[in-house]
């Protein structure tokens, strides 16, 4: 079977009109080297996988994705925002993770609203990463000069992430600077196997987003002139990045998303302009889905994500080893320590649980045993490759009186006193 191994990419194309579009492609599937091996097999599985209910834990539940922004600009003055300066304000990024908010959760009265009888709430929430992979307090942006001007979206990815990182289990990265040759963005996608995607481990340090900066954020400071001004640039590609979204014509002539409530489509919307395009795929006409996020339609057309993209997407974070360790963080968003640390949260508690952090300096493994005044095992509980998280043990499970919690990770031990009262 061959591996897929390609990432998403932005490119222009000269439209009918002559004037330049520029749109997000994969590299041509056709090329053995980065094809797409879409067989039965693969659809299989993913029927059974949904039917299996498989996509669980992260089905309904609402997702929050820590973002942190790295803006490489060429900027040696050091001044932030303003007419054509690539090192672009903090405003600028407010307003692109505000729109990436309305898009995932169709959010009334935005721009990212829709009344499809297909139309999805995504239910996922993006925000700027409150501290950094250090634990300490963080923008979540990064403002890094470079005396390069601008970057090619094939050869540039190591070089970006050289120039800042966050660690990708845990951080969206999105690198925002100027891209060459009018590329837009380019994404990676998750890992795993998955309905016609076959996808090797990519490297940690170049997994996240390229994007530019005209094409980043919402009318304002250098996205304020074209198509591409409403933040739609990275609601796409996060699509591709989170949910392993494919276009809706498949990448092909009538090709399959593999998503059953977006219509056949015989190739992307390259118009400028929001009109309705159909298609006659196996000779039947269909009214295309413009509004689709994963088109290549305009910012100002877009406005829908479907409820299969949507469990397309739940499903994918199930398999993907680093999406799941990125929401897992982001769950309990606590920073990593050099070394095991266990702090019991108001002792005695007050409300109807007793809760501690246990703070690890990587994904890890631990777990908790609690003893009682004789010795007796009353709790114990074990948790495999998970980030520093937070433990709520309900009071009435335990019973009024002093216990003993032993917290153990590696070779590293832990005693702590808990009060139940
Ligand atoms: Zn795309």
């Amino acid at each position: 079977m061959r591996k897929l191994i390609f990432s998403l990419l932005f490119f222009s194309l000269i439209g009918a009109n002559g004037q330049t579009l520029k749109k997000c492609a994969v590299r041509d599937l056709k090329d053995p080297k980065y094809g797409v091996k879409y067989s039965p097999y693969f659809a299989k599985k993913s029927e059974v996988f949904l039917k299996n209910g498989a996509n669980t834990i992260f089905e309904e539940k609402l997702l929050r994705i820590p973002i942190v922004v790295h803006i490489i600009h060429n900027n040696s003055s050091g001044t932030i925002g303003g007419k054509e300066n690539g090192n672009i304000s903090d405003e600028q990024v407010f307003s692109q993770i505000k729109v990436l908010n309305e898009d995932y959760r169709r959010q009334f009265g935005t721009l990212g609203y829709n009344t499809s009888p297909v139309g999805s709430d995504m239910n996922i929430e993006f925000f700027l990463a409150n501290f950094d992979p250090d634990g300490k307090p963080s923008s979540g942006i990064n403002r890094i000069y470079s005396p390069k001007a601008s970057f090619d979206v094939f050869k540039d990815n190591f070089n970006l992430s050289n120039l800042s990182y966050w660690d990708s289990n845990r951080y969206l990265n999105i690198w925002v600077t100027s891209l060459k040759d009018d590329f837009l963005g380019y994404a990676e996608f998750p890992t795993g196997e998955y309905d016609g995607l076959e996808l090797d481990e990519t490297d940690e340090k170049i997994d996240g987003v390229m994007i530019d900066h005209h094409a980043f954020g919402k009318k304002i400071g250098t996205a304020n002139n074209g198509v591409y001004t409403d933040g739609r640039t990275l609601t796409h590609e996060i699509g591709h990045w989170l949910g392993g979204l494919i276009h809706t014509w498949g990448d092909d002539y009538c090709g399959d998303d593999f998503c059953n409530d977006t219509p056949p489509t015989e190739s992307a919307n390259l118009t400028t302009i929001c009109v309705p395009k159909y298609s006659n795929c196996k000779g039947q006409k269909t009214l295309n889905m413009i509004e689709n996020f994963m088109d290549y339609t305009v910012d100002s057309c877009m406005n829908i994500f479907t409820q299969d993209q949507k469990n397309r997407t739940r499903a994918i974070l199930e398999i993907s080893k680093r999406r799941k360790r990125l929401l897992t963080f982001a769950e309990f968003n606590l920073p990593q320590t050099e070394q095991l640390v266990v702090k019991v949260l108001e002792n005695p508690s007050s409300t109807d649980n007793i809760q501690f952090q246990v703070l690890l300096n990587a994904f890890g493994d631990f777990d908790y045993q609690i003893f009682d005044n004789f010795g007796r095992k009353i709790l114990s509980e074990s948790y495999t490759d998970t980030p520093s998280r937070l433990i709520q043990i309900s009071k009435n499970s335990l019973g009024k009186g002093i216990y003993h919690l032993k917290v153990k990770s590696g070779n590293e031990m832990i005693f702590k006193k808990l009060i139940s009262l």
